[in-house]
């Protein structure tokens, strides 16, 4: 079930082009965030319309831990996250989506930019960074890179 007017159910249905999709499963799809949090914010968005997390189904939920395991594994291949975060909020679109936030004790150097986790060990802080398509289109070509393996 579609929902018109919204941002996410328009990216799953190909009715708007992103160019940060990593991959897309049966029931999910994982793309690289536009707000960079930390180096290589990803989210993972449900193919279908639903609000609240509590309403996923079976198959759903254990899809779901199958990405968080594969997505981990990549992670940590390429910047040896300390930790993973996953957040799910659904306040400024509500369909259901997770930020997985790969978190960093020291700063990462990728494409020759420095990312540091200002809030290590403390939640998230927004970044106020703006998309940038070079460090997302480099973050994908690395990712899927590391899926093909
Ligand atoms: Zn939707």
């Amino acid at each position: 079930m579609e929902k018109d007017d919204c941002v996410f159910c328009k990216l799953v249905s190909n009715r708007i082009d992103y160019y940060g999709n990593i991959k897309n499963y049966k029931y999910w799809r994982v793309i690289i965030s536009r707000e960079q949090h930390t180096l290589s914010t990803l989210i993972i968005l449900l193919k279908r319309h639903l609000i609240r997390f509590s309403s996923i189904d079976e198959s759903e939920l254990l899809e779901l831990n199958k990405i968080q395991k594969e997505m981990e594994n990549v992670l940590d291949n390429l910047f040896k996250p300390n930790l993973y975060n996953y957040l799910q909020c659904g306040n400024a679109t509500n369909h259901l989506h997770i930020h997985l936030i790969p978190r960093y004790k020291e700063e990462r150097i990728f494409a020759k930019k420095r990312f540091t986790d200002q809030a290590y060990g403390d939640s998230v802080k927004e970044t106020t960074d703006i998309e940038n398509p070079i460090i997302i289109k480099l973050l994908k070509k690395n990712i899927t890179r590391q899926l093909s393996i």
